[in-house]
């Protein structure tokens, strides 16, 4: 299956994405797993995205496009990929349907994580990532309700939506049975 994860920073996209991978049998794809590995590495891409990442902004999305074409490419993507943090703008949508063209495939599903915004707020100061800093969290809500949120709209026709608020396991078993598993 190709599924698009979708929702707020905080909403447990990760922790669902992770075991989705396991029970689906394809790769979780996060970009910001990707740039925290480049950051990791000292990779020229990982320097010029820890400035972003920091002040809790978008990279750049003809950074972040040909990450993701590059990454969709490989063997591993061929059955299938969960892409969590990707697209999170309408571009960055369309930069991925000229992807997938050029794959040759196409999604299946949109999963959809929905949660509150004091929710989110409360679990990422829990998680206590390097970006995990009240005022950085503050722009990356601000950011996904501009940037991102629109996406609903944009893939309508392939969205699934899950209650993101419970135990993981419980979140789990909704998201697997919205994606008829
Ligand atoms: P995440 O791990 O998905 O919360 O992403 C952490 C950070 O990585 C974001 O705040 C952005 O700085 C960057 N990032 C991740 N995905 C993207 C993307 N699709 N476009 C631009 N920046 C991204």
């Amino acid at each position: 299956m190709r599924i698009v994860l979708l929702g707020p920073p905080g909403a447990g996209k990760g922790t669902q994405a992770t075991i989705l991978s396991e029970k689906l049998g394809v790769p979780h794809i996060s970009t910001g797993d990707l740039f925290r590995a480049n950051i990791g590495q000292g990779t020229p891409l990982g320097v010029e995205a820890k400035k972003y990442l920091d002040a809790g902004d978008l990279v750049p999305s003809d950074l972040t496009n040909r990450m993701v074409e590059a990454r969709l490419g490989d063997a591993d993507a061929g059955s299938g990929f969960l892409l969590d943090g990707f697209p999170r703008t309408i571009d960055q949508a369309e930069a991925l349907e000229g992807i997938l063209q050029r794959l040759g495939v196409k999604l299946d599903a949109v999963l959809e994580f929905q949660v509150d915004e004091d929710v989110v707020v409360e679990r990422m100061l829990a998680r206590g990532r390097d970006d995990d800093k009240e005022d950085v969290i503050r722009n990356r809500l601000r950011v996904y309700r501009e940037e991102t949120r629109p996406l609903l709209e944009h893939y309508k026709s392939l969205e699934v939506s899950v209650d993101a608020v419970g135990e993981v396991d419980e979140v789990n078993g909704r998201a697997m049975t919205a994606l008829g598993k």
